[in-house]
């Protein structure tokens, strides 16, 4: 094992006990950790002006929600579910900034009857805000021309991405507001995901604030999220260096501010960052298979339960949990993780050292608390697993439950 792990909380909760009660496969999210690596972006940088909004697509669980708020984060929401789920939250409508794309007009509308301030992404969505909300407040989302990412389809900014406004097309995004009365109060970009290296994340504030010095009266510039964390913890992934980057972020956003000459707020907006790694899914083996060369491991973890494998080829640490312990064997036999979904591509982990696995035992997938649940579905119609959380003081709590077969006629009621 390796010694990061020995602080893991899947080595201080009974997996078994937890799988009998609330069923296979599970959620299990640590609050401690998340509470950690929330204050870790909150603390980022010591100054009034600078704000952390969390994108909460990577994780909407309804009680995780309440800690972030608690803990003194504001949020984005990307669509008028995830700003309903909010103000359930407890969150407040100037809390609140809708970063949307391609949206009617009636989704827009529904930001603007709760007074949230909209981002828009194209001129074609400022147009639509003008005719709908003249005289009101808005931010652009800008596409610096350079992205970056873990993998091509988490690369948000660039010149082949569906995001942002050009670069070029400031004049005319100021023409169209100005037609309408519209204040630009804001700018925003989120450049991609998942970076270990914060250079091209210093590069993109530096375009973005290029972009700001052409606009006046500004309330504030948010930088967007992509904050990685080390998903290989057994390969020795070292951890984004927080300080570093806070290091190289100050001086720019200080210079910046002083030349700008007005109250002007800078924001980040970490998704995956406070969430990944608080959460885990436990899972059990069901079959054990040698079909030609492979070993193939069968489980119960799907990707109706996890889809970033097979949506990003994603990697996730994957452990056996043996009384009550974490067992990881980096010598062991190479074996193909795979779930149970009628899909080739339902491979949770391809040639993977592992301990050895026999039917019965249970696995621990790791860093799922990010675009874990958020991705779940009930695709063959499977129960999305129940979500629970391992609090300060050491009790397990639901926070959500697992689906029943009723669930599924939901839609048909009528
Ligand atoms: C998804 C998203 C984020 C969060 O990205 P992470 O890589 O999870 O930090 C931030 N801003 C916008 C606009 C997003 O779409």
């Amino acid at each position: 094992m390796n010694h990061l792990m020995e602080n893991h909380f899947l080595n201080r909760i009974d997996a078994e006990a937890l799988l009998k009660e609330y069923g296979s496969p599970l959620y299990v999210y640590d609050e401690k950790t998340l509470r950690e690596r929330i204050r870790d972006m909150v603390n980022l940088l010591p100054y009034p002006w600078f704000g952390v909004s969390c994108s909460i697509k990577a994780n909407s669980n309804l009680h995780l929600l309440k800690i972030v708020r608690e803990e003194g984060m504001d949020a984005d929401a990307m669509s008028p579910g995830e700003i309903f789920l909010l103000e359930k939250a407890g969150f407040e409508p100037s809390q609140i900034f809708y970063v949307c794309n391609n949206v009617s007009a009636e989704e827009m509308q529904y930001a603007l009857d709760r007074n949230i301030l909209i981002s828009v992404d194209s001129l074609s969505q400022l147009e639509t805000l003008g005719r709908i909300n003249p005289d009101g407040r808005v931010a652009l989302r800008f596409n610096p021309g350079s992205g970056a990412g873990h993998h091509e389809k988490v690369v948000t900014a660039g010149k082949k991405t569906k995001f942002g406004i050009q670069e070029d097309l400031v004049e005319d995004a100021k023409a169209i507001a100005k037609k309408y009365g519209l204040r630009i109060v804001g700018i925003n970009q989120h450049i991609g995901s998942l970076f270990l290296d914060g250079k091209p994340y210093l590069e993109s504030v530096k375009a973005l604030l290029r972009i700001a010095a052409r606009f006046e009266n500004l309330e504030f510039v948010d930088f967007g999220g992509g904050f990685g964390i080390p998903y290989r913890k057994f390969h020795g992934e070292q951890r984004l260096d927080l300080k570093a980057l806070a290091e190289q972020l100050a001086p720019l956003l200080l210079e910046f501010r002083e030349k700008y000459g007005s109250d002007l707020k800078f924001r980040i907006e970490p998704g995956r960052y406070p969430f990944a790694e608080c959460g885990a899914i436990l899972g059990t083996v069901h079959a054990v298979k040698t079909n030609y060369d492979t070993k193939y491991i069968g489980t119960d973890v799907g990707f109706n339960v996890l889809m970033r494998p097979i949506l990003y080829d994603s990697y996730h640490e994957i452990v056996a949990i043996r009384g009550g312990r974490m067992v990881s064997d980096p010598d062991g036999e190479k074996v193909t993780i795979v779930g149970n979904i009628c899909e080739t591509g339902d491979i949770l982990a391809k040639d993977r050292p592992m301990p050895e696995l026999k039917e019965g035992d249970i696995i621990g997938v790791l860093d799922a608390g990010s675009y874990g649940y958020t991705m779940a579905s009930n695709y063959n119609q499977r129960l999305r697993p129940a979500e629970v959380l391992l609090t300060q003081s050491g009790d397990i709590r639901l926070i959500r439950r697992r689906d029943t077969f009723e669930d599924l006629l939901a839609g048909y009621n009528f």
